[in-house]
Order: C-alpha cells, then sequence, then structure tokens
C-alpha cells in the first residue's frame, strides 16, 4: 500500500474531494490519510459535505482559521509539516487554489514529497486574487499536475511546464455532478420549502475578496440583486464572509428586502437551486460550472474568469460589479438564452484517471 496525506480546508475541496477519495480507495492499493486544515469550520461549511456526500472523516483538524493570508498559511505549513514527518506519506494532494492548497504543496514540497495539484492551471491573469497567487506558486512545485482543461493545459505550457507533468483528466466536479447531481431533486426539496415551484427565479453567490472587501463593489452588487428582486424572486445563500461584511460595511441587510437570504446550504440543496433556476449569478468558480452542467444560464460576477469556455461557448457572461443597472441587465438578459452544445470538462471519470495515475506512478 502506498500513502497519499491530502491536504484540504475548504467548501469547494470537500466537495472534490468526494469522488477523488473513493476513487483511490477503490485502487486497493493507495492509503488516503486526510487532514483538514479547519479553514472552513461551520457545519454548514464543512460537516454537511462530509455527510452528503459519504466521505471519511478526516485523520486530522488543525482548525487554522481567521487571521490575515500570512498568519493562516503560515500557521498551516507549520501543523501539515509536522504531520507530513511523522505520516512519511509517498505524495501528497492538494486541490484548487486556497491557502490550504499552497500550505500543503509547500510543506510537502520542501520535504521532498511529490506533490499532486488537482485542477491545476487554472488562470484569471489577475495577480491581486489570492487564489492567483496560490495557483500559480502551486503548480510551480507540483510534480503531477492534473488539468481540468484544454485551456488550463495551453496555460501550463506557455509558463514552461514540462508536458510529462501536465495531466488532462477534466473536471472533478463534473463527476461529483454527475455522481451526486441526480440525488438533487424531488418534492418536498428546498425549491418547495422556499414556496418557489414553478417560479423563475435568479440564484446569487459572492464570496471572492474582490468583491466581498470592496465595499463599492459589494455595494453594487447588493444593489443589482434589489433590482432583479422586484420582477422575480432571488435567492441567496450567503457566505459567512460576505455576510460579516455586508453587516458591517456596507448595506444594512434590511436594503435586501425581496430576497431570499439563507445561511450556505449544503450541496444537494445547492443543486436543486441551480437545476431549477432561470438564472445563476455568481463569482464562484465552481458554481460557473455546474450551471453549464445543468444548462442553466450564468452571469459571473467578476471582470474575468478562469472558466473562459464558457464564456466562448455562450453559457456565461461576464458583468464587473461596476454599475448596479448594467449588472441587474446582464442578468435579465441571460434568462432564456442557450449556449453552443460544448464538452470541454471531460467525460465524467476525472476521479478514476488520476487515481489510475497516481497508481502507476507511485
Ligand atoms: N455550494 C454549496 N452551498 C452553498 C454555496 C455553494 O454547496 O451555499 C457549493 C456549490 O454547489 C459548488 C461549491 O460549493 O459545488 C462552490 O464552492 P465556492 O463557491 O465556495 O468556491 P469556488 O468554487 O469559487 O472555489
Amino acid at each position: 500500500m502506498k500513502k497519499i496525506v491530502t491536504v484540504l480546508g475548504a467548501r469547494p475541496q470537500f466537495i472534490k474531494a468526494s469522488v477523488v477519495s473513493q476513487a483511490l480507495s477503490a485502487t486497493g492499493r493507495l492509503r488516503e490519510v486526510l487532514v483538514h486544515t479547519g479553514q472552513h469550520f461551520d457545519a454548514n461549511m464543512s460537516e454537511v459535505f462530509f455527510r452528503e456526500l459519504a466521505m471519511s472523516a478526516p485523520a486530522y483538524n488543525l482548525d487554522i482559521h481567521g487571521g490575515t493570508h500570512g498568519a493562516m498559511t503560515g500557521r498551516m505549513l507549520a501543523d501539515v509539516e509536522r504531520i507530513l514527518i511523522s505520516e512519511r506519506p509517498d505524495a501528497a494532494l492538494v486541490y484548487g487554489d486556497t491557502n490550504s492548497t499552497i500550505a500543503g504543496a509547500l510543506a510537502a514540497a520542501k520535504l521532498h514529497i511529490p506533490v499532486a495539484h488537482v485542477e491545476a492551471g487554472l488562470r484569471s491573469f489577475n495577480l491581486r486574487m489570492p487564489e492567483e497567487i496560490n495557483r500559480i506558486l502551486t503548480d510551480r512545485i507540483s510534480h503531477w499536475l492534473f488539468a481540468p482543461t484544454d485551456t488550463a493545459v495551453r496555460n501550463l505550457m506557455a509558463e514552461g511546464v514540462a508536458e510529462s507533468q501536465i495531466l488532462e483528466v477534466g473536471d472533478v466536479m463534473y463527476d461529483v455532478a454527475l455522481q451526486h447531481g441526480a440525488r438533487a431533486n424531488g418534492a418536498g426539496g428546498i425549491v418547495d420549502h422556499l414556496g418557489l415551484g414553478g417560479q423563475p427565479y435568479v440564484l446569487a453567490t459572492i464570496h471572492r475578496a474582490e468583491n466581498t472587501d470592496d465595499t463599492d463593489r459589494l455595494n453594487t452588487l447588493v444593489d443589482a440583486l434589489t433590482i432583479v428582486a422586484r420582477k422575480r424572486p432571488v435567492i441567496w445563500p450567503i457566505h459567512p464572509r460576505t455576510r460579516q461584511l455586508l453587516a458591517r460595511r456596507c448595506r444594512p441587510e434590511a436594503a435586501l428586502r425581496g430576497m431570499h437570504l439563507l445561511d450556505p446550504i449544503g450541496y444537494l440543496s445547492m443543486i436543486e437551486l441551480e437545476k431549477n433556476a432561470a438564472a445563476i449569478a455568481t463569482d464562484s468558480g465552481g458554481v460557473q460550472k455546474e450551471a453549464f452542467f445543468h444548462r442553466v444560464p450564468c452571469v459571473t460576477l467578476r471582470d474575468e474568469t478562469e472558466w473562459v469556455e464558457l464564456v466562448q461557448a455562450g453559457w456565461n457572461r461576464l458583468a464587473p460589479p461596476r454599475s448596479a443597472e448594467a449588472v441587474a441587465s446582464a442578468i435579465e438578459a441571460a434568462i432564456g438564452s442557450q449556449g453552443q452544445p460544448v464538452t470541454p470538462y471531460g467525460q465524467g471519470n476525472s476521479a478514476t484517471q488520476i487515481a489510475a495515475r497516481l497508481c502507476r506512478d507511485l
């Protein structure tokens, strides 16, 4: 048996890991030790995904969250290093672009433990995003770069990464959508619970620092959703960070009348809301792709996106939060639109490809 230590800590990483952990275990030759950094710790940002997606509990929970990026990443680095020294794994596995990703990759690489990066090669070309810094650095020190798309492969090649290290396997979130998405249906679910049956509604999520930490942008987005909510229901499951900032630095929540403001919801409820929405407005990477998986038009509340193929194919359009009216119009215009029939994210077997490759190389 070869041992892999997986370091994760944020909501989208639990979702991605659900299918990869299962595939690693199915090889019968790889044993995985999960390290949860604690970056996301509320039950509705963490535990719910382990439960709904039938994941094993982490072997370690570092309980590290809050503080500045440097302080958080530094503490993770020290603790992950200590675990890697005692566990002595054959490889380390990290996902995406969070502080948990770079901490895990850096601790492992310095101990000469080869790193596998799932979701390698994504670029926004905007170094003001903490995620972009985390991605570039993680890719640079990883041994296996599991790229989700042709674009990601091209980005890595342009940076001079050896072709032999770039492995295009498709997007693991597509695997999750296929495996678990069908369960998100049904009578008595969240759509019924919110009384939305049959109504064309808009689903919104906002959590990127570039939107939440900039009061003007956050106010613009709140105003845009308020305009949309005059015409149709707007459902907004609010990320804990965004809720804090809304309360402290932005329009009081009373200004959001007419919207369904929810606490973060579980994966199955989220997919149910996505599938039944008339349009989705989001700054989330994962939600942009899920909109496409369920063929729902998407508006991305950012200046740029890493998932450019969906914009090119007409499933997604960018609406930078500069004017509330312009963002609201973009959302209205998206409703009823369709993109081209493209398949940029593989066949839904990314997790087994990742597991097979690690099995072969270890
Ligand atoms: N998600 C969820 N509940 C919510 C909001 C999002 O389960 O209240 C899921 C969503 O369906 C997707 C993932 O979380 O699978 C996206 O994570 P997030 O937006 O936090 O991060 P990003 O994808 O931008 O890295």
